[in-house]
């Protein structure tokens, strides 16, 4: 198959509005079209048509029993997918959609059990990028989009990272551009009594608990998965986001850790090795591949640059990594939970706090 590409930023107003046609009659035939979001680049489809799903399941690589996030346009696509609308829902709807929230509800029996990983509840999330707003609208049906990279590798963050996983796969592609956040919408689960936390992500448990009170956290985000303890979202479960090579967060104070980094780093080969730092600290590493992603004033630069920086590390084929830790709360939230993951959990602690 032939991926065709369009090109947003090459194309007039009107041209726009005839590629998102083009795409929404692809994905109403049933077709696999990869669009930009304000978190990352999505691989989308009729949410409700059971063969589709398989096919993003197929496409990515992805195990069929790890449901997709279904990407709606307006309150009425809420009520299409989901059962018993809580309060809790309402709420949140109306505080942070469209935006990079997804909710998890009772699910309808119009959304088949291959949208949802044979889950009765339903992952649902109005994304705010107007390509996506205008796909889903121009489409009719709500679109079941997944991350649009292969199962396992760093979320895509522009078109090219969706061509290097997904070209030849795919119907199509929406180029937008570099995207806006860099990091999937933060999931919370409101099926249960409590709301709970399953993925951190651009809005933050301190804003959450602004709008519905107190909320509790899935234990294995902290402590990693283990004999016995599951993530509710089954995604979660999976290792993520992982480069290729061996890689290692440290975490203490920031002397300590520097100097612990270069130790370590000093123990390989300086063209296999890489150290992953920010603005603040480039400077004091030396005798391997130094990247830097963004500034720890604003981490927003840092969570736009992770996978794209995490993606270069098999580009120049790196067999160890070495990776600073950043402050668990706001944003670092997020950010430390896709380290972590990408790491496989592995932290080594040196004295002192960050
Ligand atoms: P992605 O679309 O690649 O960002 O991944 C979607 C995430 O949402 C995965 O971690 C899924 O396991 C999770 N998810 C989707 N639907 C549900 C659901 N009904 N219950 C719990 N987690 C879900
Ligand atoms: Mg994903």
């Amino acid at each position: 198959m032939k991926t065709k590409v369009f090109s947003m930023k090459e194309l007039t107003g009107r041209e726009e509005l005839d590629a998102i046609k083009e795409c929404a009659a692809i994905i109403k035939k049933g077709g696999l079209v990869a669009f930009p979001t304000e978190t990352v680049y999505g691989l989308g489809g009729n949410a409700l048509d059971a063969n589709v799903s398989k096919k993003i399941y197929a496409a990515k690589g992805r195990p069929s029993d790890n449901p997709l996030i279904v990407h709606i346009c307006d309150m009425k696509g809420l009520y299409e997918v989901a059962e018993g609308v809580t309060d809790a829902a309402i709420q949140l709807a109306d505080r942070f959609w469209p935006g990079p929230l997804t909710m998890i509800l009772k699910k309808k029996s119009i959304v088949p059990d291959e949208t949802t990983g044979g889950l009765d509840t339903v992952a649902v999330r109005m994304p705010s990028h107007k390509d996506a707003l205008r796909l889903i609208n121009a489409s009719g049906v709500p679109i079941a989009a997944p991350s649009a990279n292969s199962s396992g590798r760093p979320s895509p963050t522009m078109a090219g990272h969706v061509l290097q996983d997904l070209d030849g796969k795919i119907d199509a592609v929406i180029d937008g551009g570099a995207v806006d956040i860099g990091l999937e919408s933060t999931i919370i689960d409101l099926s249960a009594a409590v709301p709970v936390l399953l993925r951190p992500g651009y809005i933050t448990t301190e804003m959450i608990k602004e709008v519905v009170g107190e909320i509790e956290r899935d234990p294995t985000l902290d402590a990693g998965v283990s004999e016995g303890m599951k993530p509710k979202a089954p995604g979660m479960m999976y290792r993520h986001y992982a480069p290729k090579g061996d890689m290692v967060i440290v975490t203490g104070n920031t002397d300590n850790v520097i100097e612990k980094i270069n130790e370590l780093a000093r123990g390989h080969d300086p063209h296999e090795t890489a150290v992953i730092t920010t603005e603040e600290n480039r400077h004091a590493y030396s005798g391997c591949r130094v990247v830097c992603m963004g500034t720890r004033q604003d981490e927003q630069s840092v969570a736009r640059q992770l996978y794209s920086v995490l993606r270069r590390m098999d580009e120049y084929n790196i067999k160890y990594i070495y990776v600073e830790s950043f402050k668990s709360d706001r944003l670092g939230d997020a950010i430390m939970n896709r380290l972590l993951k990408a790491a496989g959990h592995k932290v080594i602690h040196v004295e002192g706090r960050y």
